[in-house]
């Protein structure tokens, strides 16, 4: 059976399926804040988060099927964490009353470890709720273990069950890197689709995994030949621990711009986008003096659609860092770095009340 670990070449000390899951010294490098995009600001019961008007998160399991070393929760897994709950009854008792939730996002952790009797459980409650159209599960065990879907006959009858004409599952998949398409993901893809899933993809830029055009273009145009459509490629959060496998800004969308003009229309569907506290603000363009950003979405009001400009900075790795360009409109609530030192806001605190250090970030 193919498994992650045997998809690493050993041999290899630079081997990006090796870097997505085996831990480097590097991590312990004074860095970012555990709570990066601050997402205790949005938590509004135990397990769920609420940020933009029509979709809600509930953080329902904090297991996965292998811990990316990159990831932006890392948080979630340390032992004195408590921010995930299996109860959600406080979530679907928020959910049903705010009748503007349309999309309800299971993540954690990796939904998908959880029981299939607990997953349908979670659906049929979600589905009483007529104003929930669309269920979203946040998943990378497509990549980890397709087997999950392909082996369990009562999963594929349950998606069968709750995704339906007028109310779909998405799977937000999350591959990384082309090498994690193994023929058994590809036959897990088409499981989901079989059952009436919609699929796409979702990852971040990882600094030695696919911080290259090459390999994002591979992967984006084989996602899209399997029927999971690219959707966003991440800026890294600027989160403790992951200093070792992040990518300025500049860089991530030459990046971007170099794989994404070679691919066809369905392929380059994907946006560069940044998951900041104060909404997903997409990178537009950089010129030679400017990075042009648009908020995709937003926390507030103010900032819907808006269009903004910031100077160049080639070793920026997040929003808070840059200057406004002169003229350009100003984001609400983003603590800009106008004085060339710490960012504001960012204080070496974390959700969890403690200190992740800033030295760099
Ligand atoms: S599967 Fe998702 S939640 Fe789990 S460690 Fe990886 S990125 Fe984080």
């Amino acid at each position: 059976m193919t498994t992650t670990s045997t998809l690493i070449d050993w041999n290899d000390p630079d081997d990006p399926i090796k870097q997505l899951i085996i831990p480097r010294s590097e991590e312990l490098n004074d860095w970012g804040r555990l709570d990066a995009s601050n997402e205790a600001a949005i938590t509004v019961a135990h397990g769920v988060q609420h940020k933009y008007a029509d979709t809600v998160l509930l953080l329902c399991n904090e297991v996965c099927g292998a811990y990316c070393r990159y990831c932006f929760r890392k948080r979630l897994f340390m032992d004195d964490n408590g921010e995930v709950t299996q109860d959600v009854s406080a979530g679907i008792a928020y959910i049903r009353e705010h009748l503007e939730v349309s999309n309800v996002l299971l993540t954690g952790g990796d939904p998908l470890i959880m029981s299939t009797r607990r997953l349908r459980e979670i659906f049929a409650e979600l589905r009483e709720i007529d104003h929930v159209r669309i269920i979203r599960i946040g998943s990378k065990i497509p990549a980890f273990d397709p087997f999950r879907i392909l082996r369990d006959d009562e999963l594929q009858s349950v998606l069968r069950t709750f995704s339906t004409p007028d109310k779909r599952i998405y799977l937000m998949a999350h591959f990384d890197h082309p090498r994690e398409l193994t023929p058994a993901a590809r036959a897990g893809i088409a499981k989901f689709i079989e059952c009436g899933v919609i699929c796409v993809n979702q990852c971040p830029l990882i600094r030695g995994v696919n911080d290259n055009a090459d390999t994002l273009a591979e992967l984006w145009r084989e996602l899209s030949y399997a029927g999971c459509t690219p959707y966003y490629v991440f800026q890294g959060r600027p989160t403790a621990g992951n200093d070792p496998y992040e990518v300025p800004m500049v860089r991530g969308w030459e990046i971007f711009r170099d794989a994404v003009t070679r691919e066809s229309g369905l392929a380059g569907r994907v946006r560069f986008a940044m998951s900041h506290e104060t909404g997903k603000i997409e990178v537009c363009g950089v010129d030679a003096r400017h990075i042009h950003m648009r908020y995709h979405r937003s926390k507030y009001p103010q900032n819907r659609g808006l269009f903004f400009t910031c100077q160049r900075n080639d070793d920026a790795y997040w929003l808070d860092q840059l200057v406004p360009a002169e003229g350009s409109a100003i984001p609400y609530g983003v603590p800009f770095d106008c004085f060339g030192g710490k960012p504001s806001g960012m204080d070496g605190s974390n959700g969890n009340g403690r200190s992740a250090g800033n030295s760099r970030l």
